[in-house]
C-alpha cells in the first residue's frame, strides 16, 4: 500500500496562531529579572526583542493572535505543508497502528524554523530595526533567519556553535548565500566569547554560549535586536501553524491522533505540532498523549530539574522557569546539534510539571537506525533531530503491535537531513556512539542553580 498524502489549499494557511497559555489552568511562571528577582513586564524586553514579540511573550489572555498578511504571504512559498500517512513504514513495522507525519522538511531551508524566522524578521522590519543577531546550533535556525532577514532587508549576524561550523560547512554556506555574516562561537568578538575561550581553549561551543554572544552584540549595537529560534513563548506561538494545519488534515484523513510526538531541543517544533491538539485535552474533549523525544545525552525534560535558570551560558538573559540541566551543562557532540540545549521552554516545562505531556530520551544509535528505516520506507532522509521523533514513534508502533492495538500516532518531521550526510556517513562506518549522562554530572550542574522555585 502506498503512503498517502493529505494536502490543503493556500487559503487554508492559518489566519491566526494559537496561544495555548490562554487555555492553561496553571499558567507558566513569569520570566524574572536575575538582579531584583521581580517578574518582568513586556517593556523590560523591548531593548532586546521586537516589541510585538515581547508583547506576545507576555500574552496570557488572547487565545488566537492574528498572523500579519506579509507573513502569510511568505508562508505561501511552502505552506500548507503535507501530512502523510506513512503506510510503508507501518508495513515494515508490521504494526496495526496508523502512523502520520507532518512534513515540515519541505520549507526552502529544510526545516520548520522558517515559521518563526519570517514572523520575527517581519516584526523587526515593521518596527524600524535595521540589524539583527542570533545564534544557531546545527545551522537550521541561522539558515531560516538568513532567508527571512534578506527578504525584509535586515542585516544579520549569526553566531554558529563552533562544532557545527566545522562539521556542517554547507549550512554556513547556505547562510552566506542568503547574505548573512556567520561567526564561529565561541569567538573573540564578544566579552562572553573571549572569557570562555580563555577558560577552555578547546571548547567546541554550545547554544548557551552562542546566545550570550548574540545577545551581547545586540545590546551593544544601535538599532539592533536579538532574535531567538526556540525556547521562548512567542516562538512556540509562531510554530502553531504546524498543528493548526495538521488538525484539518487529520480531519481529511478521518482520524484523530491518540499520540502526538515531536523531537525536543528548546521546544519549538514540539509546541507547534502539539499545542493545537493539546487544546482539546485542556477543554476536556480529548485525551491525547503528547511525547517529547529528547537525546539521552541532553535529557532536560526526563532528568533535569524544574527551576529558574538562564537561557544562556554567560547569564545575560532573564531567568526562565524550566526543566534544566543547568546553563553550564556541556552536552556531548551528538549529531542532532539542534537538540543540544540545556533547558526546555517555560510553557512546555509547566505542562510537563503538571503531567499534561510526557517525555522520553533516546540514545543516538537508535535514532540513526530509525532514520535509516524511515528513509528506506518513506523516501525522505530525516534530520538527525527529527529522527528522535521517528525513533519514539517506532517504539510506540511496536508497543501497539505487541498489544494488538489499533492506534493513531502523529509525529512531526521537523526537517530533512540532506545537509547532515556526514553524520550518516559516520553511522554507516560504525563511528558513532551513544552518550549517557551520569546522575552525578546532572546533580553537579543543577546544584549550582539558585533555588527560586
Ligand atoms: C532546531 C531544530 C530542532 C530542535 O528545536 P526545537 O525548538 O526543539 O524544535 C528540531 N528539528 C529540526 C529539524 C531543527 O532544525
Amino acid at each position: 500500500m502506498e503512503s498517502k498524502k493529505f494536502l490543503l489549499n493556500e487559503k487554508d494557511i492559518p489566519q491566526v496562531w494559537y496561544n495555548v497559555i490562554a487555555d492553561m489552568k496553571v499558567k507558566p511562571r513569569p520570566l524574572i529579572n536575575p538582579g531584583t528577582k521581580q517578574p518582568l513586564k513586556a517593556e523590560d524586553l523591548y531593548p532586546l526583542f521586537a516589541k510585538a514579540c515581547a508583547d506576545q511573550e507576555m500574552n496570557y489572555t488572547d487565545r488566537f493572535i492574528e498572523i500579519p498578511d506579509e507573513v502569510r504571504e511568505l508562508y505561501r512559498i511552502y505552506r500548507p505543508t503535507p501530512l502523510v500517512r506513512a503506510r510503508a513504514l507501518e508495513k515494515a513495522l508490521d504494526t496495526p497502528a496508523h502512523i502520520y507525519f507532518k512534513n515540515e522538511s519541505v520549507s526552502p531551508v529544510g526545516s520548520h524554523k522558517l515559521n518563526s524566522a519570517i514572523a520575527q524578521a517581519y516584526y523587526c522590519k515593521a518596527e524600524g530595526v535595521t540589524n539583527i543577531t542570533t545564534e544557531t546550533g546545527a545551522g537550521q535556525w541561522g539558515a531560516a533567519l538568513s532567508m527571512a532577514a534578506k527578504h525584509f532587508g535586515l542585516e544579520l549576524a549569526v553566531y554558529m556553535v563552533k562544532i557545527s561550523y566545522e562539521q556542517k560547512p554547507y549550512r554556513r554556506s547556505i547562510m552566506q548565500t542568503y547574505g548573512a555574516e556567520v561567526i564561529a562561537s565561541p569567538s573573540m568578538s564578544t566579552k562572553a566569547g573571549r572569557k570562555i575561550i580563555t577558560d577552555h581553549p578547546n571548547y567546541s561551543g554550545s547554544l548557551g554560549t552562542a546566545i550570550s554572544e548574540a545577545v551581547e552584540l545586540a545590546m551593544s549595537t544601535p538599532n539592533c535586536k536579538y532574535v531567538l529560534g526556540s525556547v521562548l513563548n512567542h516562538v512556540a506561538l509562531h510554530q502553531t501553524v504546524i498543528g493548526l494545519e495538521a488538525e484539518k488534515q487529520m480531519e481529511l484523513a478521518g482520524e484523530y491522533p491518540d499520540t502526538v510526538i515531536a523531537c525536543f531541543g528548546g521546544g519549538s517544533n514540539f509546541s507547534g505540532l502539539a499545542f493545537p491538539f493539546l487544546r482539546h485535552n485542556l477543554s476536556g474533549e480529548r485525551n491525547t498523549r503528547f511525547i517529547a523525544a529528547e537525546p539521552s545525552s541532553c535529557p532536560k525534560l526526563t532528568r533535569g530539574e524544574f527551576q529558574y535558570d538562564f537561557g544562556d551560558e554567560a547569564g545575560y538573559t532573564p531567568l526562565i522557569p524550566m526543566y534544566t540541566l543547568g546553563h553550564n551543562f556541556s552536552p556531548a557532540n551528538i549529531h542532532a546539534g539542534g537538540l543540544r540545549y540545556h533547558g526546555g521552554g517555560a510553557i512546555v516545562s509547566q505542562l510537563k510539571h503538571d503531567g499534561l505531556i510526557d517525555a522520553v530520551d533516546i540514545p543516538q544509535l537508535e535514532t540513526f537506525e530509525a532514520a535509516t528505516l524511515f528513509a528506506r520506507t518513506e523516501g525522505i532522509i530525516p534530520a538527525p533531530e527529527s529522527s528522535h521523533a521517528i525513533a519514539a514513534t517506532i517504539r510506540e508502533a511496536l508497543k501497539a503491535r505487541e498489544a494488538g492495538e489499533q492506534r493513531v500516532i502523529l509525529f512531526n518531521l521537523s526537517g530533512h537531513g540532506l545537509i547532515d550526510m556526514t553524520a550518516y556517513d559516520r553511522y554507516f562506518s560504525n563511528d558513532l556512539a551513544n552518550y549517557e549522562v551520569g546522575d552525578d554530572e546532572i546533580r553537579r550542574n543543577t546544584a549550582q542553580l539558585e533555588k527560586i522555585i
